[in-house]
């Protein structure tokens, strides 16, 4: 079962849990703490009350993107980690994901549509962020190369000599060769790269955006301007050797 309560309140629906936040905005948070505080009733858009069965009178909504407060945390950041980097900060340029991908959770919870932060709060997040490594959370950080270049802009502008990881598609190495290595003058290390499998059939199936060709040409360029790949692949039960055999000219 899985623990979303945007998309799966009913987990959560159990005797020991009083509230359940369908989604998190920060009108919402800051009403919570405001009735509890003062022992009032909570009726409030985007949260779920056992005293009222849980049941459900808003529209749901996408969480909102609210820029971390890092100091709260700063006994603990020393320990953040990320795929050997550490410590590591995360932080969001953008929510949703335009691809869609069949398997895939995100979209679903974040909209099948891309939204890009505004800009000055971007800015604003990036100046805060004392680490020199940043995890950057969309699900694809590369998607765009206005992203790209909105981000190198605010790099730039600031002088800010940071490391940069994160996930980025297939479909979107193809898309913005130019810009990505614009992004790897500033910073850019590794992605986490969705290859998924080297069938055809298997692609069409997850609904991916790419072809097995381009998996292996965003490889190669990939390879070629030195930037790390975390592979990932859906090993399928039935694959065997052969079929992990095109990892040889990754
Ligand atoms: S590209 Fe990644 S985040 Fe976007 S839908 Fe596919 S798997 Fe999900």
């Amino acid at each position: 079962m899985e623990l979303k309560p945007n998309l799966n309140p009913q987990a959560f629906m159990e005797s020991s849990v009083d509230f359940i936040f369908k989604f998190s905005t920060s009108d919402n948070i800051q009403s919570f703490y405001e009735c509890l505080s003062s022992h009032k009733p909570i009726e409030i858009e985007g949260i779920l009350t056992k005293e009222k069965s849980y049941s459900e009178t808003f529209e749901n909504q996408v969480n909102e993107y609210i820029v971390p407060h890092r100091k709260s945390t700063s006994s603990y950041r020393s320990f953040y980690s990320y795929f050997g980097y550490k410590p590591v900060a995360i932080m969001g340029l953008a929510q949703g994901c335009d691809k869609q991908c069949r398997f895939c959770l995100r979209w679903r919870i974040e909209g099948g549509k891309e939204k890009i932060f505004d800009t000055h709060l971007i800015e604003e997040d990036l100046l805060n962020i004392e680490e020199d490594t940043i995890m950057i959370f969309d699900n694809d950080m590369i998607s765009t190369s206005e992203k790209i270049h909105m981000l190198c802009d605010l790099l730039e502008k600031n002088k800010l000599k940071k490391r940069f990881i994160g996930y980025g598609s297939v479909n979107a190495i193809m898309a913005n060769k130019e810009a990505i290595k614009r992004f790897k003058k500033n910073g850019l290390v590794a992605l986490l790269v969705g290859y998924e499998s080297f069938s055809e059939t298997e692609m069409e199936y997850y609904q991916k955006k790419s072809k097995v060709t381009d998996n292996l040409d965003a490889a190669a360029f990939l390879k070629e301007q030195k930037i790390d790949v975390w592979a990932s692949f859906m090993a399928h039960p039935k694959w065997d050797k052969a079929d992990l055999k095109p990892l040889e000219n990754m």
